[in-house]
């Protein structure tokens, strides 16, 4: 059965929450003492839900080849593999008639996939943006591509988009933006960036990985003018485990060129006078898959499908405002990206992605002291968005190109950075009061 948009916002009274595996573990903190461990690293990868190992254990007894092989098991297997696709379809609002779902490691292969197999002619470019988490930008120096900037205070230019697209005059094959930033949390408006591109004979791909977790993704009508046209996200993101993810793309988008790996599964005839190439996902899922990642990924987004991503967003939003206003009572703590306050206000949305620097202390150690003295682990450093975190630092492209060139020379340098903490659908109050306790002990010296 095939589910609209629609029928996923649907909201059943008594829902339970999705549980995750291991919120109850302990570990051992400096001084020995065991606490419940506080996970607000989930931007990175969340721990998988519990359906979905419930979904391995049923399916590992039965799991064998996929696609070839003619045993009871192999057919099962393929059975349940196809119909992953369905689930993903569905969890990003897409249908079988126009699109395709690829099979793949991450959304940092996706994209690499897309930047490898999307023609360009030669006076054809990609435009992406300086938001980008690294999966969604060095791919396209390898193509031809200009960079998007952000405002001073670190939001998407939209104006900027237009006017590039203006200025190369159809000649935009590709517009390819996340849909949610991995360091500030802010949610593109990602219907404008559409009728943008789409205005401009372009097509708009969406980096997922931050959105899909927390906010219903919605790919829209093909063919209408706010319609996404390709969409790419991570499993293990998705309270699945690591090595699965899914690339999105229009039926008609790869069916001329070579895929980006070759061999098992990938032709239909291979003679020594050439190849007639396979069609649809088989082009692109080149050798033996990961029927069991992809099987938990399908369990996973079906289990998020049957609480609603609505209720997931309700529950991520209230502890995100419960998170900034204790943060913001903190002396000496600067929150980054543009000011909460719209969020606050409810004037804007915005993912529980919160990254800070503490005044006088390296991030590094901020995120030590809190592993260690806390049992919180977050993250530190530059998120792999070095341009978007040095623009959210201040620090210049002259600075940075130094820095660049020190390290080449194999020279020291003390990279800038900054904390994240990021929530997910299992974190509690009780999480983020451990968060700000460790901070006002650290902000009042004690630690
Ligand atoms: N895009 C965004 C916005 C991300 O936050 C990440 C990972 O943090 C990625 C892409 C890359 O995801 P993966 O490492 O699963 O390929």
């Amino acid at each position: 059965m095939t589910m609209t948009a629609d029928t996923r916002q649907t909201k059943r009274p008594n829902a339970q929450r999705p549980r995750v595996v291991g919120v109850k573990t302990e570990v051992p903190l400096y001084n020995g003492e065991r606490v419940r461990y506080v996970n607000l690293d989930s931007a990175a990868s969340t721990s998988p839900l519990i359906k979905v190992r419930q979904a391995v254990d049923d399916f590992l007894p039965w799991y064998s080849s996929v696609h070839r092989g003619s045993g009871y098991k192999s057919r099962l297997s393929t059975h349940l593999y196809e119909k992953a696709r369905d689930a993903v379809m569905r969890f990003v609002g897409a249908t079988p008639a126009t699109h395709v779902v690829i099979f793949v490691r991450n959304t940092t292969e996706a994209i690499n996939l897309l930047a490898h197999r999307i023609q360009l002619e030669p006076d054809e470019l990609v435009l992406s943006t300086r938001m980008e988490h690294h999966s969604n930008l060095l791919p396209w120096f390898r193509r031809a591509h200009e960079i998007i900037d952000v405002t001073a205070e670190g939001r998407l230019d939209m104006e900027a988009l237009e006017q590039r697209l203006q200025h190369h005059n159809g000649k935009v094959r590709l517009v390819t933006i996340t849909a949610a930033s991995n360091v500030s949390g802010l949610i593109t408006d990602i219907r404008r960036a559409a009728r943008l591109a789409h205005a401009h004979g372009a097509l708009i791909a969406v980096d997922a990985a931050q959105l899909a977790p927390h906010r219903t993704l919605d790919m829209g009508t093909p063919g209408t003018a706010d319609a996404i046209d390709i969409v790419a996200f991570s499993g293990h993101k998705l309270y699945a485990p690591y090595g699965t993810g899914a690339l999105v793309v229009p039926a008609t988008l790869f069916v001329d060129g070579e895929p980006m790996l070759v061999g098992g599964g990938t032709a239909c005839l291979v003679t020594n006078s050439g190849i007639k190439w396979a069609t649809g996902p088989d082009l692109e899922e080149a050798g033996s898959p990961n029927v069991i990642g992809v099987v938990a990924m399908a369990a996973a987004l079906e289990e998020l499908m049957r609480y609603g991503m609505d209720r997931v967003a309700e529950h991520e939003r209230e502890l995100t405002e419960y998170a900034i206003r204790r943060l913001q009572a903190i002396p000496g703590l600067k929150l980054y990206g543009p000011s909460w306050e719209h969020f606050l206000s409810g004037a804007e949305d915005r993912l529980g992605v919160i990254c800070f620097n503490m005044e006088g202390r390296h991030y590094g150690e901020v995120a030590a002291i809190l592993a260690n003295e806390w049992g919180v682990g977050v993250r530190s450093g530059c998120f792999c968005a070095h341009l978007y975190v040095a623009h959210l630092l201040g620090i210049s492209e002259e600075d940075a190109a130094e820095a660049r060139d020190r390290l080449i020379a194999g020279l020291p340098v003390d990279l800038p950075g900054m904390v994240r903490a990021s929530f997910s659908l299992s974190n509690t109050k009780d999480d983020v009061d451990r968060l700000a306790s460790g901070l006002l002990a650290i902000s009042r010296g004690e630690i």
